[in-house]
């Protein structure tokens, strides 16, 4: 309790001691997902990984879970493909035999894990099995009509990893730096040279957000992008996306081209993508597209809904991304451990889902006092603002 007392929230709270920063945060490499963290509230990030509190583990199963087998067994997909001579040309049975030989270790892994081989389990499995099975049709299906193909899974980047670390120089001159896993590198080449986009499994509905990326708690895909384009020389970048791992159809329901076509629209890519015609036409040439929304009108122009930049604002949203996980490493390097929560204009934020409430001690029936409000952002704005700051 000693240590809660001497470090109770308050807002501008003063610094953690420099002795105590140099003990818990002072590493050369940190995750993405950590620095977003940060940039959420800077008093949980010190509670979850400075003092690093451990929940009690209830043996269940949880989202988590089903995530992570989600992307080992696209991950195994994903290996498979170029054992296929003819992928993406299959039929459903094959791309659903691809899914049993890929996450077959997995399910073997789920009966004999702590719940055994019972039959909630199996049901379990089963479940996903299906899952697994539409989204690698879906995936299967788009690949048809598209120019870009996978080109890895599971990219990790980092200190000893195959894709070197993404580099932050601080103010003072030292470097941190940011690790990752990249779910799925696809790339392109054209007569215009080599293109890269890159893929994060979601099992939920996650959008890029102009308002986040430019309050920088949205990094991930922006340098999970420069993380893939460092790994081809001239390769330029055709897109960043999430892709949804989910099946919100029914799970009776036949598998009819209707059916495939609603699927194809509910876990389409979701991201920002390059500004230009011809890539986008090579990421999807297909009328209605399956990979991709709605980015091109009938008449062949930029859809005004569309996440689109061209290249230089994707270098830039690039530049944006990389300069606010800096600013994240600073901070979190000076001690900083206010609590100040990113909220909405609503004041929603993450105060609503903290599992730190009560080390924090914030009532959180109330909005809380000192929070950072972020203020909804139109994609073109957030171009213009970060350009405007580059200037
Ligand atoms: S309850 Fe809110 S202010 Fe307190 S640590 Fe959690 S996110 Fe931060």
């Amino acid at each position: 309790m000693a240590l809660l007392s001497a470090f109770e929230p308050e807002t501008n709270a003063p610094p953690l001691p420099p002795e105590v920063t140099q003990a818990l945060f002072m590493e050369r490499t940190m995750s993405v997902s950590r620095l977003e963290s940060f940039a959420v509230c800077p008093y949980r990030h010190f509670v979850e990984q400075g003092l690093s509190p451990k929940p009690r583990k209830e043996w269940t199963l949880t989202p988590i879970d089903a995530g992570n087998f989600y992307h080992s067994a696209l991950e195994g997909f994903t290996r498979l493909l170029p054992t296929i001579p003819h992928w993406p040309k299959i039929d459903k049975k094959t791309c659903d035999a691809m899914v049993d030989q890929a996450a077959e270790p997995l399910f073997e892994q789920l009966l004999s894990g702590v719940m055994g081989d019972s039959a909630r389990m199996r049901a379990q499995g089963e479940k996903y099995r299906r899952v697994l099975k539409r989204v690698a049709w879906t995936f299967t299906r788009g690949a048809k009509q598209s120019a870009f193909s996978p080109q890895s899974a599971e990219v990790k980047f980092g200190y000893g990893e195959g894709t070197p670390p993404v580099a932050l120089t601080l103010k003072d001159g030292s470097t941190v730096y940011v690790r990752g896993i990249i779910d799925r590198i696809d790339r392109y080449e054209g007569d215009a040279g080599v293109y890269l986009r890159v893929v994060d499994y979601k099992s939920g509905t996650e959008k890029l957000d102009a308002a986040r990326i430019f309050w920088g708690t949205q990094l991930q895909l922006l340098l999970y992008l420069r993380a893939a384009l460092s790994q081809e020389e001239n390769a330029q970048p055709a897109g960043a996306f999430y892709m949804r791992v989910a099946d919100p159809l029914e799970a009776d329901r036949e598998d009819t081209a209707q059916v495939e076509d609603a699927l194809a629209r509910a876990l389409c890519l979701r991201g920002v993508a390059l500004k230009d015609a011809a890539i986008l036409r090579a990421m999807d040439d297909g009328s209605p597209p399956l990979t991709l929304p709605k980015v091109l009108t009938a008449s062949g122009d930029f859809d005004q809904r569309a996440m689109l930049a061209n290249l230089e604002d994707m270098k830039a949203l690039i530049g944006h991304a990389s300069q606010m996980a800096a600013q994240w490493a600073e901070k979190m390097r000076a001690g900083e451990i206010d609590a100040s929560p990113l909220c909405d204009q609503k004041l929603k934020g993450p105060c609503e889902y903290c599992d730190y409430a009560a080390i924090c001690r914030r009532d959180v029936s109330r909005a809380p006092e000192n929070a950072r409000r972020m203020q909804e952002m139109h994609f073109d704005a957030l171009l213009e603002e970060i350009n405007k700051r580059k200037a």
